[in-house]
């Protein structure tokens, strides 16, 4: 059973992200984003993504990697294909997973949202384990910040339309939204 104390979930893999820093409003969570990501584009379960978003990949381990030289991102969480959850940047704490964006007029998401990165593309179908846990994750944080509507709970690609894909049609809403109304139910 999924937890979340001082803006952490329990039990997770913590791993601490140094590209965060503070929310202009700590108190203003609301709005979560959904993300989908692969280091390399289509290959499952390599160490890249952590890597990135802890700040240590090797840009020369893969010929694609030469654009990520510098580049400092992060997300609050993680899932991969498994399901298994890691995180790394307490909600309370500013994410960089966004980037330049945009929702109902307000720009800057990552001020106020918590970005969740589903390992995969946006053409490989997501893994029932992942809607799962992504449903137990987005159950805890909607009770813990409640500013978290159903309906504020987006994809990159609704946040920085032409600019960003992710997390693609392969990412199945119909069937999270039912997860989310059945996961609050029980
Ligand atoms: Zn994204």
């Amino acid at each position: 059973m999924l937890n979340l104390q001082a803006h952490r979930l329990t039990p997770v893999t913590w791993q601490c992200s140094p590209h965060a820093d503070e929310r202009p409003d700590s108190h203003d969570i609301s709005l979560l984003v959904v993300h989908g990501i692969s280091l390399p584009e289509g290959e499952f379960g390599g160490p890249y993504i952590n890597d990135l978003f802890l700040g240590c990949l090797d840009c020369n381990a893969h010929p694609n990697f030469a654009i990520l030289e510098g580049l400092r991102v992060s997300a609050h969480c993680l899932i991969r294909r498994d399901g298994e959850i890691i995180q790394y940047v307490d909600f309370n704490r500013r994410a960089w997973h966004a980037g330049v964006s945009s929702w109902q007029g307000r720009e800057r998401c990552n001020d106020y949202s918590i970005g969740i990165e589903l390992e995969g593309t946006d053409s490989t179908p997501y893994t029932k384990q992942q809607y799962q846990a992504l449903a137990e994750v987005t159950r805890v944080l909607q009770q813990h910040y409640p500013a978290i509507t159903n309906e504020r709970i987006v994809g990159h690609e609704d946040i920085a339309p032409g600019r960003k894909t992710d997390p693609g049609p392969a990412f199945d809403w119909q069937q999270y939204r039912a997860l989310i109304t059945k996961t609050a139910r029980t």
